[in-house]
C-alpha cells in the first residue's frame, strides 16, 4: 500500500482499531439462535457490532446468563469492549402455546380467543388476561406483526369470535396487537422487574422497555435498576400511540430511545410510521439523547446475501434523519447471513455519512436535566476551536459519558476519542455516534496524563501525521469532574 493509500485509509478509519469498517453510526445486533455463541459474537464485533441486544421475550435465564458471559469473553478476545442491551418485553401481548403450530388461518375464516386453552388449533389464548373483557365487537386484533388481520365479530362469556380479514401463518408466542386500544395493563410486569434486577446485577449497559406509554414508566424502571445497584442506562421503546403523544416527556427522562418500528407500524397506520420516526429522532436531537432505529432495516438479508434497494435506502435515510444507531433483529438472530448483514450495514453507513460531512455541525443547546452547563459550553467552544485550527483529533475526558454524548450530537467529522477510567462508561459510549471509547486508568491523577496517553495511543495506531493538531477537553484541579479546559496540541 502506498503512503497516499495509507493516509486515505487512516482518514476512513481514523481512530479505532475496531476493524477496517468504522462507521460513525453505531450498530446494534440482536442475538438469537444463529449468533448465541462466542465465535460468532467475535466475528460480529470484528465486522462492526457495537451493542448486542438480548431479547427477554425469547430464551430463558440460563441462556441469557450464558450470552452475557459469551459477549464479555468475545469482547476480551477481540480487544474491544462492546455494550449489552437487555430488552424487556413489557406489556407486549403474545399468543399462548398452540396445540399444533404453525397453523394457516385463511382469509374469511374464523378464529376464537378463549380464556382456557383447548385442543382446537383455532382456539387461541394470549398473555393479556383481560383481552376477552376489554375488546369490543368491531375492534381489530392483529397477529404476526400486523400481517394477519382479524376483527372481533361477536363476544361470548368464555371467548370472542374473530373474522380473519387478512390470513396467514401463525405460531405460538407471536405478538398480538390491539391498535389504538388503551390497555389497563402495567408497563413493568413482574417478569420485567425480575429481568431488570437480573440485568442490573449482571452489569447490563442498557435496559430497554417495550410498549412504554409515559415517562412515569421509565422513572419506575430507573428506580428498579438503581435499587438493584445497576448502572444501566434506560432506553424507551417507542411503539405505542400514547408514547408518540408523550414523546417529549419520555425523551426527557429516558437515557436513550428506540424507534421500535415493528410494533409501531402495527399500532399506528403504516403510512404514518416514516414521519413518526423523524419526529422521534428530532426530539432526541433536541434533548441530546441517543436514538436507535430498529426493525426490518435489512430484513431480506435473513434469506439473501444482498438487501433490497429499499432496505439500503432505509438505513441511509435513518442516518440522514439523525439516528445514532441502527439495529439488526432477525438478520443477526435467526438469519442465514448475520455477518453479511453487519458488513452491508457498515458499508451503507460509511457511504451515507459522506453526505453528512457537508452539513454544518450542530450546536447542541439543550442539556440533559442536571447537566453541567460549563461542560456543555466548553464542548461547544472546543468544536469551534477544532474546526478553526483544522484539528485531526478531539479527545474528551469523561467520567460518566455525558460529555462524549454532547460531543457526539454535534455531528462533526473530526475523529473523537472519549477517555474514561470507568468500564461502565467505556461500554455505554458504544452507542454514541462518532465516538471511539478508550480506557484510561489514570483519570484520577488530573489532566496531566491525558496528553501523553493520547500521544502514545496515536503512535500505536498510526492515527495522525506529524504536525496534525489535537484538541483536548479535560478538567482541571480548579473544577474536578467538570470539563473546564480546552487545550490544543500538535502531534
Ligand atoms: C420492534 O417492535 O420494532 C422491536 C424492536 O421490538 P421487538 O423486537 O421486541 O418486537
Amino acid at each position: 500500500m502506498s503512503i497516499a493509500d495509507k493516509s486515505k485509509d487512516k482518514l476512513a478509519d481514523p481512530v479505532c482499531k475496531k476493524s477496517k469498517q468504522n462507521a460513525r453510526t453505531k450498530t446494534v445486533a440482536t442475538l438469537g439462535p444463529v449468533s448465541l455463541n462466542q465465535p460468532m459474537m467475535e466475528q460480529l464485533i470484528q465486522n462492526g457490532v457495537d451493542v448486542f441486544r438480548l431479547n427477554m421475550a425469547h430464551g430463558n435465564r440460563q441462556k441469557h446468563q450464558q450470552a452475557i458471559e459469551d459477549i464479555r469473553a468475545a469482547s476480551k478476545s477481540v480487544g474491544r469492549e462492546v455494550a449489552i442491551l437487555v430488552d424487556l418485553a413489557g406489556p407486549k401481548i403474545r399468543l399462548g402455546q398452540m396445540p399444533v403450530e404453525p397453523i394457516m388461518i385463511e382469509t374469511g375464516s374464523q378464529i376464537r380467543f378463549v380464556r382456557t386453552a383447548t385442543d382446537d388449533p383455532r382456539d387461541l389464548t394470549c398473555s393479556y388476561e383481560r383481552l376477552i373483557d376489554d375488546v369490543k365487537v368491531g375492534d381489530p386484533i392483529m397477529l404476526c406483526d400486523g400481517t394477519v388481520r382479524t376483527v372481533v365479530e361477536s363476544k361470548e362469556s368464555d371467548g370472542i369470535v374473530c373474522r380473519v380479514v387478512d390470513g396467514g401463518e401463525i405460531r405460538s408466542r407471536q405478538g398480538v396487537n390491539l391498535p389504538g386500544a388503551e390497555l389497563s395493563v402495567q408497563a413493568l410486569q413482574e417478569v420485567d422487574r425480575e429481568n431488570a434486577i437480573w440485568a442490573a446485577e449482571n452489569g447490563a449497559d442498557f435496559v430497554s422497555l417495550s410498549f412504554v406509554r409515559s415517562s412515569d414508566e421509565i422513572n419506575e424502571l430507573i428506580d428498579v435498576i438503581r435499587q438493584a445497584g445497576g448502572h444501566a442506562l434506560v432506553v424507551a421503546k417507542i411503539e405505542k400511540r400514547e408514547a408518540l403523544k408523550n414523546i417529549e416527556s419520555i425523551v426527557r427522562v429516558a437515557d436513550g430511545i428506540m424507534v421500535a418500528r415493528g410494533d409501531l407500524g402495527v399500532e399506528i397506520e403504516i403510512e404514518k410510521t416514516p414521519l413518526a420516526q423523524k419526529t422521534i429522532i428530532d426530539t432526541c436531537r433536541k434533548y441530546a439523547k441517543p436514538v436507535i432505529v430498529a426493525t426490518q432495516m435489512l430484513e431480506s438479508m435473513r434469506y439473501s446475501k444482498m438487501p433490497t434497494r429499499a432496505e439500503a435506502t432505509d438505513v441511509a435515510n435513518a442516518i440522514l434523519d439523525g439516528a445514532d444507531a441502527c439495529m439488526l433483529s432477525g438478520e443477526t438472530a435467526i438469519g442465514e447471513y448475520p455477518i453479511d448483514a453487519v458488513r452491508t450495514m457498515q458499508k451503507i453507513m460509511i457511504e451515507t455519512e459522506q453526505l453528512l460531512r457537508g452539513r454544518p455541525s450542530e450546536i447542541c443547546d439543550v442539556c440533559h436535566e442536571g447537566d453541567n452547563l460549563v461542560s456543555q459550553a466548553i464542548l461547544q467552544a472546543a468544536a469551534d476551536i477544532a474546526r478553526k485550527v483544522n484539528a485531526h483529533l478531539v479527545a474528551v475526558a469523561t467520567s460518566n459519558g455525558d460529555a462524549a454524548l454532547i460531543k457526539s450530537k454535534q455531528r462533526d467529522f473530526i475523529p473523537t476519542i472519549a477517555l474514561t477510567d470507568s468500564i461502565e462508561t467505556l461500554r455505554r459510549m458504544n452507542l454514541f455516534w462518532g465516538v471511539t471509547p478508550l480506557f484510561f486508568d489514570e483519570m484520577g491523577k488530573g489532566n496531566k496524563g491525558v496528553i501523553p496517553f493520547v500521544q502514545n495511543w496515536v503512535d500505536q495506531h498510526h492515527a495522525l501525521s506529524k504536525g496534525d493538531r489535537m484538541v483536548f477537553v479535560v478538567d482541571t484541579e480548579l473544577w474536578p469532574g467538570v470539563n473546564d479546559m480546552v487545550l490544543v496540541s500538535e502531534y
